[in-house]
Order: structure tokens, then C-alpha cells, then sequence
């Protein structure tokens, strides 16, 4: 994908966040993220029913990468079984730290391909994600 395109999509991610603004529904999951190399701090709230994820919704204060890569993290993740959220997560990270992954698997997610190239802004894009993870995980636990 060609470096302007990547930049418009993350503009348009960050300008008009799909899922953002939390609810009051206590049959979500939720959790807060926080990025100390910046400004970022995120709270998630995750809906999984019948090991799908039905619903994610965010909020906070973050920068522009943090934001953009949150939103595409919630069109990339809701409606997907959690064994496939799973996959989707192990396949992000791969990129992020310049492994093998599956672009197929990413969709729109792949605007972050060269991340791994300034690490500095690693964490702002991982953040959303790792949110996830954290609460699948916990529910793995229970
Ligand atoms: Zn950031």
C-alpha cells in the first residue's frame, strides 16, 4: 500500500473514530490502557457472547497514531469468533515487530506495516490491541 494512502486512511481513522465513546452496559468487558512513552490512555470495553466478539467501544486521550489504529482495531476485530481475534492479534504484532504475518488476515490494519521502523510510535499503535489481548486473556483465566 502506497504511503499516501496509508496516511489518509490514518487521518481519516484519527478525524472520525469508528466505535469511540463508551456506553453503560454492564455486560461488557473493560479495561484501561495506558502508554507512558506518550500521551495515550484508553478505556476499552469489549462485548463477547457465544466466543464472538459482538461489540468494542473506546475512549480516551491519545495521539493520532493511538486513535486511528484503535478505530481500525474495532472494524477489524467485531463480528469475529475469538479463536480468529486471537489470530488476528498474534498476526498484528508479527507486523509491528517485523515478523511473518498474514496481510490477508489484517485488512485495513496494514497501514501500520512500517511502524516497526520508528519504535518510539510502536506502543501508540499497539495499545488498542493490546487491550484486547489483555481481556481475552483474563476471561481465559476465569
Ligand atoms: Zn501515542
Amino acid at each position: 500500500m502506497d504511503n499516501n494512502l496509508k496516511r489518509s486512511i490514518i487521518l481519516e481513522h484519527y478525524q472520525n473514530p469508528h466505535n469511540k465513546g463508551l456506553i453503560d452496559d454492564d455486560t461488557y468487558i473493560k479495561t484501561n490502557m495506558n502508554n507512558e512513552s506518550c500521551i495515550d490512555e484508553l478505556n476499552i470495553m469489549v462485548k463477547i457472547e457465544d466466543d464472538i466478539v459482538k461489540d468494542i467501544k473506546f475512549d480516551g486521550e491519545a495521539c493520532a497514531l493511538c486513535i486511528s489504529s484503535a478505530s481500525i482495531m474495532t472494524d477489524t476485530l467485531i463480528g469475529k469468533k475469538t479463536k480468529e481475534v486471537e489470530k488476528i492479534l498474534e498476526n498484528f504484532l508479527n507486523m509491528t515487530t517485523e515478523k511473518e504475518y498474514d496481510k490477508e488476515l489484517l485488512g485495513e490494519a496494514i497501514v501500520y506495516e512500517d511502524v516497526s521502523k520508528t519504535p518510539n510510535r510502536e506502543k501508540c499503535v499497539l495499545l488498542s490491541w493490546w487491550g484486547i489481548e489483555k481481556i481475552l486473556n483474563e476471561l481465559k483465566n476465569n
